[in-house]
């Protein structure tokens, strides 16, 4: 599944973030019975209207979301690179999640301490990005010595290690793994890089905590840390965690009361799971039947096979084609009958990249 990991110094509002993270997954999970529960993870719908719009139109027995896990990454400290604060064994479950949501503090609170002394955003986004800096210095390093190790009898080895030794110079000079050029034709050096899934090549979504009196208009910390973040093409979300823990007890009309006695119109969960699943490329489409309408999710890009493969890999390995209704189209006609025969259901094949929307029926060979 995909999964994005909760970082930030301590007292910034993370677990309070989690929490309400998790009450959603609590309400939600008669629809995720495949989702095993975790302590430290939490399953939570993509919020849709289109798939709310096509379950009004085909009444099925159920619907399903698409879902993103987020992972709580608790006891990063300044040091966690030289295992300070069991740092390493936090900084190895960033490395299994394929996007980063780090919580800044943009909050005052003379009653909640800051491990620095006070509140400054750059400063603390500075210090955690040091630590998984570091830590990516320290695995590069590592896979250098190995490959110097065999460069001696493999000329493979031998320039991979010379790009690696590029990326250790990079890292040192102090930028992030993801700024890096990569060399897409070395193969023997892809693999290398992905095996590393290095922390600072994943795409990261900064996330402004910040008190209810800022929640419409931000304030001057939520300012400078967006700009930050525009500067650095990276996600933002502005968002107050304890509101977020409180809606999560709330009917949706009571939600929509609250969301509005402070001025916004969408709570900032739903922000930050949208700026998620578009920060990791993704897109969904989706299946429409009696049984069930569900939303599935893919890389945008994915030709149909691919995209078949996320249902089952049988369907992946025998497809044959693809009918395809846009989301639109389905709509705004009657049925998927009249689509037909208004020509607006497509037959398409192998090469077809499937659309964000795509309402689609795979015919495949078992
Ligand atoms: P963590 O250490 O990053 O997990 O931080 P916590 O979620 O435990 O929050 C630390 C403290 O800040 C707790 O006392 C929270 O109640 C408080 N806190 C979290 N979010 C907010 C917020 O949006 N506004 C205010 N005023 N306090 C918050």
């Amino acid at each position: 599944a995909l999964s994005i990991g909760i970082v930030g110094l301590p007292n910034v509002g993370k677990s309070t973030l989690f929490n309400a993270l998790t009450k959603a997954q609590n309400a939600q999970a008669a629809n995720y019975p495949f989702c095993t529960i975790e302590p430290n993870k939490a399953t939570v719908a993509v919020p849709d209207k289109r798939l709310q719009d096509l379950t009004n139109k085909a009444k099925p027995q159920k619907t399903i979301n698409a879902s993103v896990d987020f992972i709580d990454i608790a006891g990063l400290v300044r040091g966690a690179s030289k295992g300070e604060g069991l740092g390493n064994q936090f900084l190895g479950n960033i490395r299994e999640c394929a996007a980063i949501v780090h919580v800044v503090r943009c909050f005052e609170d003379e009653n909640i301490t800051h491990v620095d002394g006070n509140v400054d955003p750059l400063r603390d986004v500075d210090t955690i990005e040091t630590e998984l800096l570091l830590s990516d210095l320290q695995s590069v390093e590592k896979r250098l010595e190995r490959l110097q190790k065999m460069a001696k009898t493999n000329k493979d080895a031998k320039a991979t290690a010379e790009i690696m030794q590029t990326l250790l110079a990079h890292l040192n000079d102090g930028n992030a793994a993801r700024n890096f050029s990569l060399p897409d034709s070395n193969e023997a050096f892809m693999t290398s890089w992905r095996e590393l899934g290095l922390l600072t090549a994943k795409p990261v979504i900064y996330c402004a905590n910040v008190d209810e009196t800022a929640v419409a208009d931000g304030n001057a910390f939520v300012e400078t840390l967006k700009a930050f973040a525009a500067e650095r093409h990276a996600g933002f979300a502005c968002i107050c965690a304890k509101l977020e823990e409180e809606l999560q007890g709330l009917s949706d009309a009571e939600q929509a009361e609250m969301l509005s006695s402070y001025g916004i119109d969408e709570s900032g969960l739903v922000r930050i799971i949208r700026t998620g699943y578009e920060t990791l490329g993704l897109c969904s489409y989706f299946t429409v039947g009696p049984q069930e309408v569900r939303a599935w999710t893919i890389h945008v890009g994915w030709k149909a096979p691919q995209a078949a493969g996320v249902i089952h890999t049988d369907f992946e390995r025998g497809f044959i084609r693809a009918e395809v209704i846009s989301y639109n189209d389905y709509m705004s006609h009657e049925n998927e009958a009249a689509c037909r025969a208004s020509g607006v259901l497509r037959v398409e094949g192998k090469e077809y990249v499937v659309k964000d929307g795509d309402v689609v029926h795979f015919l495949f060979n078992v």
